[in-house]
């Protein structure tokens, strides 16, 4: 019996890892030109670090997180909560005000897979520590936006705010009225979290359920004075920086921890799964994991989707890896040359392959073909008792014999190492 890979969980090929790369190599020359510093935290952690920040009745606490229960331990859904955690164990805030940091690693939730919704998924996460500033909402949206022209990749960023301790009581009251009324309509989950946390049914995914809530209540209309100011000044920063943007008065994002501002980077080309990135403010989060009274602010890209929206530009073709030089060789003494040149010619920082089972000549030949190598050196035994090999340039096909002290030389010119 074949072993298989679990349900959920997907290898990334070598044709496709190139392109994860240009989204890791992009977001870490963006993120520098903001002033982030790379963190990178373990992929265990105490269940209870989710439960708090994450919020019990959330679909991620409630069902999603792999947990060993024994232990009591989870593995990330997330990066924000390990972010904090290091962040306060750390004492990062008594060395800068304000932190910049970011992660790009993967993520677990025990979901239904499909297209774009994995149960090991990556994102790239980034967060801001001690900066309550909506110049700072704006910066952020604009960083997203930064990135996503920069892979040339088109989506819509959304935002909404969700208010503060202050008003969201209010708004809660109200919109729990409205719910009620239409409680025998709505899911089972819905019905369940409604009483504690009726916000989360505007976020239900449920055609049945999305319905219900169409007329409902916004919060941007509870906002008190100081969350309608805040709100106000990253629209006008968003707008300063040239940032389009819509409103979404019902996106209120899965977890507790947001206040105010919430935002969203979705596209219509990916289906059902259609945010890209998804982030907002969380300024009681890191008193509440114990740490100091900081604000924060931040977002999730998930680099799947965003790998598949980047096939979707254009046929990528053979992604793997290609090489400059394949070196073929006849017979076992040539193997050796060919071997010891080999490591000289990776030693001067060229990418070099050979056929290490000294197959035949023709399928040598035509390893270096698939090889993509813009060279091939051709070593056989009689040309190596007069020191030759034979340089075949693969695009002209020119053929040139070449002195074997002279080949180094001639690579280092080439290539400009
Ligand atoms: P969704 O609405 O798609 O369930 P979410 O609100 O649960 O997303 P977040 O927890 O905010 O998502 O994570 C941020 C981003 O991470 C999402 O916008 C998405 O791109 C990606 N993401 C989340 N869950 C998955 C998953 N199971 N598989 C792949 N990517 C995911
Ligand atoms: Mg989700």
């Amino acid at each position: 019996m074949k072993i298989k890979a679990l349900n959920g969980f997907k290898d990334i090929m070598p044709d496709d890892v190139l392109l994860w790369r240009q989204v890791e190599e992009s977001a870490r020359i963006v993120l520098e030109r903001f002033h982030f510093a790379e963190i990178r935290v373990p992929v265990l952690e105490k269940t209870e670090l989710f439960s708090r920040s994450i919020g019990a009745d959330t679909d991620i606490v409630e069902k999603e997180m792999y947990t060993f229960v024994d232990k009591q331990i989870t593995m990330r859904p997330e990066a924000t909560a390990s972010l904090m955690r290091a962040y306060i164990e750390h004492n990062m805030h008594g060395r800068k005000p304000v932190q910049r940091l970011f992660t790009i690693g993967p993520m677990f939730r025990h979901e239904r897979p499909q297209k774009g919704r994995l149960r090991q998924f990556h994102q790239l996460d980034v967060e801001v520590l001690g900066s309550a500033s909506p110049r700072l909402d704006a910066e952020l949206m604009s960083l997203g936006d930064c990135l996503f022209s920069e892979l040339g990749v088109s989506t819509s960023l959304e935002i909404n705010s969700l208010g503060c301790p202050d008003c969201r009581p209010e708004y809660r009251r109200v919109l729990l009225a409205f719910i009620e009324e239409r409680l025998d309509q709505l899911c089972e989950d819905c019905r369940r979290r409604s009483q504690r946390n009726p916000l989360r049914v505007l976020d239900c995914k449920k055609q049945g359920c999305r319905i219900q809530v169409q007329d409902a209540p916004s919060v941007i209309d509870y906002l008190c004075e100081n969350c309608s100011i805040h709100f106000t000044e990253v629209r006008r920063n968003l707008d300063l920086l040239e940032v389009d943007y819509t409103v979404n008065k019902f996106m209120v994002r899965g977890l507790d921890y947001y206040v105010r501002t919430t935002f969203e980077f979705v596209t219509d080309q990916l289906g059902a799964q259609s945010a890209v990135c998804a982030g907002g403010r969380y300024d009681g989060l890191i008193e509440m994991l114990g740490g100091p009274k900081v604000p924060g602010i931040g977002f999730a890209m998930g680099i799947e989707r965003l790998v598949l929206l980047l096939k979707r530009l254009e046929d990528h073709g053979d992604q793997s890896a290609g090489i400059d030089v394949f070196i073929a060789g006849l017979g076992e003494e040539a193997a050796d040359y060919s071997f010891k040149l080999m490591h000289g010619l990776r030693g001067i920082g060229l990418r070099v392959d050979m056929d290490l089972d000294t197959r035949s000549l023709k399928s040598q030949m035509k390893q270096a073909d698939r090889s993509g190598a813009g060279y091939t050196v051709i070593v056989g035994s009689q040309e190596l008792d007069n020191q030759q090999v034979v340089l075949r340039n693969m695009k002209t096909g020119e053929q040139t014999d070449v002195n074997v002290d002279a080949i180094t030389d001639f690579f280092n010119e080439t290539y400009g190492l």
